[in-house]
């Protein structure tokens, strides 16, 4: 990787140009150059700093399937010693008793999912793009210019520097600037609902079980992270949706206050509970582009699809493009296809528009069933709850959808090698 720190005014050419240097743009780069095909990647943030980025109280659930991309891009290596496995799920609504229970044996031997913390991610993508001269990095930057036509891209940049290439990716999360400048509109609503993050120590090990509670308020996820020291299993990542309304009053309680709602929430299943690190607010909503291409124009992630975290998919559905564009890209390059061509792009449009529109239904649909307290509602998805703990096979479909294991897989999902 080179990082680009001269102001001096500079052309270059690459295969790709990214815009958008989180989770989503880096994983694409990683996988593009270990294909050999070349990219720029431009981000607003100084993602140098994320090398001595430490712990932030954030965390993320990958599925088993993006575990395996992570791992055929280079990265999981790094990062293998700093995860969790995810052994069980056990979902239950509110003071209910009947829960849903996830095994991992159920399917095999692998677990379900992994839990890595935010700043290991961070550092681990960024140290596999430094050991990649196929990857151009300009950040802090940011695309003031941008032309696509028949032929190709090209973009001028704040510092003054002109990349020119035969594709966009817009990789730059919810307010995408590539959307925009495509005129690309979205769908979007809010849910009345914000998502507070934190990290908990706690007395007893967690077992590597994830649960997830529905309260009335919206779902209370408690997923296990690598304990300190290591196999102490004491540490965990909460996911707790509240009313946004409410939220400025929990943010705003002391440490000793807002440890004790944890705890109220939590229950004593995990012995004495305490707040580790920051916490974060952020206001949950669903969001979808009413359009995936434009011409010589693509989008992942966040800036094509952000759902609510009721299932900790946002991200993994953003791997999941990037393992799908990789894979098209690599594969029309092999032909001797241009990149940027309509049927190219339109290749990784078809086979991502049903997974991402079922996931977004799904989230959506879960969480307004879910989250309230009405006696029948309650009552139905309860039964709900236990016929499904009692279908074995119905199970085992949920459990490999969270798995990221159903649908027509790209190779990389798969454990294969892209090229
Ligand atoms: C409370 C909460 C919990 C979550 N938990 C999970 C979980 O457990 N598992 C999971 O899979 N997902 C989870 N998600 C979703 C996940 O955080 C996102 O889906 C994911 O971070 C999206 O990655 P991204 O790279 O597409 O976008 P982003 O992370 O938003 O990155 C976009 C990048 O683009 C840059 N950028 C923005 N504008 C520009 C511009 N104009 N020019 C250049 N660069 C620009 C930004 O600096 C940033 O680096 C959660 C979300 C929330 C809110």
């Amino acid at each position: 990787m080179m990082i680009d720190h001269s102001r001096n005014q500079h052309h270059i050419k690459v295969d790709v140009l990214i815009v958008g240097g989180g989770f989503v743009g880096n994983t694409l780069a990683a996988a593009l150059a270990g294909a050999s095909v070349s990219s720029a990647m431009v981000d607003t943030a100084d993602l140098g700093q994320v090398i001595n980025a430490e712990f932030d109280g954030r965390s993320f659930a990958v599925s088993l399937s993006n575990k395996r991309l992570l791992e055929g891009v280079g990265i999981w290596q790094d990062l293998a010693a700093q995860t969790a496995p995810i052994l069980d799920i056990r979902i239950s609504d509110g003071p209910s008793l009947m829960f849903l229970h996830y095994d991992h044996r159920e399917t095999g031997d692998d677990p379900m999912g992994f839990m890595v913390e935010n700043h290991y991610l961070r550092r681990a993508l960024y140290l596999r793009l430094q050991a990649s001269d196929a990857v151009r990095v300009f950040a802090p930057d940011r695309v003031e210019r941008l032309i696509r036509d028949q032929h190709g891209v090209s973009a001028t940049l704040q510092s003054g520097a002109k990349i020119w290439a035969r594709l966009v990716v817009g990789a730059d999360g919810r307010d995408s600037m590539v959307r925009a400048d495509a005129g690309i509109a979205t769908t979007k609503w809010t849910y009345n609902q914000s998502g507070i993050v934190c990290t908990v120590r706690h007395e007893r090990h967690h077992n590597f079980i994830a649960h997830e509670r529905f309260l009335s308020a919206g779902p209370f996820a408690i997923l296990p992270l690598q304990g300190d020291p290591p196999e102490a299993g004491n540490r965990s990542s909460l996911v707790w949706t509240e009313n946004s309304v409410l939220t400025p009053t929990v943010m705003g309680l002391n440490e000793d206050e807002f440890r004790d709602e944890v705890r109220q929430r939590l229950g004593d299943f995990l012995g004495e509970v305490n707040v580790a690190g920051p916490r974060y607010v952020f206001p949950l909503g669903l969001q979808f582009a009413q359009r995936l291409m434009d011409r010589r124009m693509v989008l992942v992630g966040d800036a094509a699809h952000a759902m609510h975290p009721i299932a900790g998919q946002g991200l993994n559905m953003g791997l999941r493009d990037v393992a799908a564009l990789a894979e098209v890209l690599v594969d029309a390059e092999r032909l001797g296809q241009d990149i940027g061509d309509e049927q190219v792009l339109a290749r990784y449009v078809r086979w991502r528009r049903f997974d991402n529109t079922l996931m977004l239904a799904a989230t959506d649909g879960l969480n307004r069933l879910f989250s309230n307290d009405v006696g029948p509602l309650r009552l139905a998805r309860d039964f709900g709850l236990a016929a499904i703990n009692r279908l074995p096979p119905v199970k085992r479909l949920f459990m490999r959808h969270a798995m990221g294991l159903v649908g027509d897989l790209p190779r990389l999902l798969r454990g294969e090698r892209l090229v």
